[in-house]
């Protein structure tokens, strides 16, 4: 055993708070309803909140389905004793079909090639396999484009130990309002293929396009079932343009740590890497562990705030590898060991992701997927 497993750990932490997930997504089932089906995305660690805690809690709450990029990330739910059916958005590779459909993960199909190769596993093992097949309406991305699509659901109808039991499309553009023509014909261009599955006969159980924004700003786009990723987690400003009308979220995500020295620095004196802080008064200055290397990007020094003692202070400095610093001058009774938050609320004051990713020039998911696994999780 490692020395590791009781060994205290710094206290730079990642916490994700699970009530209010489940909070979040009995909102979103209130404001959409009932008709329709819900498939969880927790892809990359559930977008860097834990993805066996999250799909845990989204499961006792009655989510449908869950959504995942690699075939890993559907076994270790499934090793985690998530038994709701788990859709691998990703590809198979070779040597992970069979374990795949000894797990019931319902694998994406976009390549006939994939296919076939699931069939010949399926017919080894003696079971028909469901499969959903993704259809490239203008992501560009992964995906059949509408004018091959008849030759592969032909394809398709020939490999017995396959059954197409969804259908789905994804939007490149369903956050933006100046690309509404483009993802309305998305959708026209889908529902097409849909009918076009139809007359060969292909009957699916679902169908689907619709994610996060694509849920909230284009309602026809629900279909039978909804793919929610960022929006359970409240991952919301840089997704949803402003005005659009959705449930009461809670941010999921806080990133905390805490002082580790406390200076008393003069005015005129430089600080950091590069020099390109300079102390415009006598200060207090506040080292806090964390830096790029867990995820709180270079690109917030000298720029982002967080809070101590309910009260913003700016950072400092730059950010580097291990260590980030904070104007803490204005800050009353400031003692060492003091707790800081990086992403969350305390008081009144809150910070949220979205609001690091904008002086990033990135969106909110990008900050919370690149949280490393040098920090340590924790789940209230
Ligand atoms: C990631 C992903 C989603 C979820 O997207 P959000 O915008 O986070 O809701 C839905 N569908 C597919 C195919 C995805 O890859």
């Amino acid at each position: 055993m490692s020395q590791l497993n009781e060994f205290p750990h710094r206290p730079t932490e990642a916490i994700t708070d699970l009530t209010a997930l489940s909070g979040n997504f009995r909102s979103i089932k209130d404001h959409l309803g009932d008709s329709i089906q819900y498939m969880a995305v927790v892809k990359a660690n559930a977008y860097g909140h834990g993805a066996v805690e999250c799909s845990r809690q989204l499961e006792k709450d009655g989510v449908d389905w869950f959504a995942v990029a690699l075939a890993e990330e559907a076994i270790e739910l499934r090793d985690a004793g998530i038994t709701k059916p788990i859709l691998c958005l990703g590809g198979v590779w070779p040597g992970q079909a069979e374990i795949l459909i000894r797990n019931n993960i319902t694998p994406t199909m976009f390549n006939v090639e994939t296919a076939e190769l699931i069939n010949s596993v399926a017919k080894e093992l003696n079971v028909v396999v469901k499969v959903h097949v993704k259809i490239d309406t203008g992501m560009g991305r992964i995906g059949i484009l509408p004018s091959e699509l008849d030759s592969f659901f032909d394809r398709m109808t020939q490999l017995p130990y396959i059954k197409i039991d969804g259908l789905m499309t994804h939007f490149a553009a369903a956050d933006d309002p100046e690309e509404r023509d483009f993802t309305q014909e998305q959708l026209a261009v889908f529902k097409q293929a849909v009918e076009l599955a139809a007359s060969k006969g292909i009957a699916p159980t679902y169908i689907d396009a619709a994610n996060s924004p694509g849920t909230f700003v284009y309602p026809e786009s629900r279909l039978g079932m909804v793919r929610l990723g960022g929006i359970l987690y409240d991952l919301t400003d840089d997704i949803l343009p402003a005005g659009t009308n959705k449930p009461k979220l809670k941010p999921v995500l806080s990133l905390i740590t805490r002082i580790s020295q406390l200076k008393q620095v003069k005015k005129g004196s430089t600080l950091g890497y590069g020099r390109t802080y300079t102390a415009e008064r006598d200060m207090i200055v506040a080292a806090v562990p964390i830096g790029y290397n867990d995820g709180y990007k270079r690109g917030l020094s000298n720029k982002a705030k967080s809070i101590v003692n309910r009260q913003y202070v700016n950072v400092v400095g730059r950010v580097s590898m291990d260590w980030t610093l904070l104007d803490v001058t204005d800050v009353s009774d400031v003692k060492l060991g003091e707790k800081v938050v990086l992403i969350g609320s305390d008081g009144d004051c809150k910070i949220r992701t979205e609001e690091l990713s904008q002086m990033l020039g990135t969106i909110s998911y990008e900050i919370t997927c690149g949280l490393s696994s040098r920090i340590t999780r924790k789940y209230i």
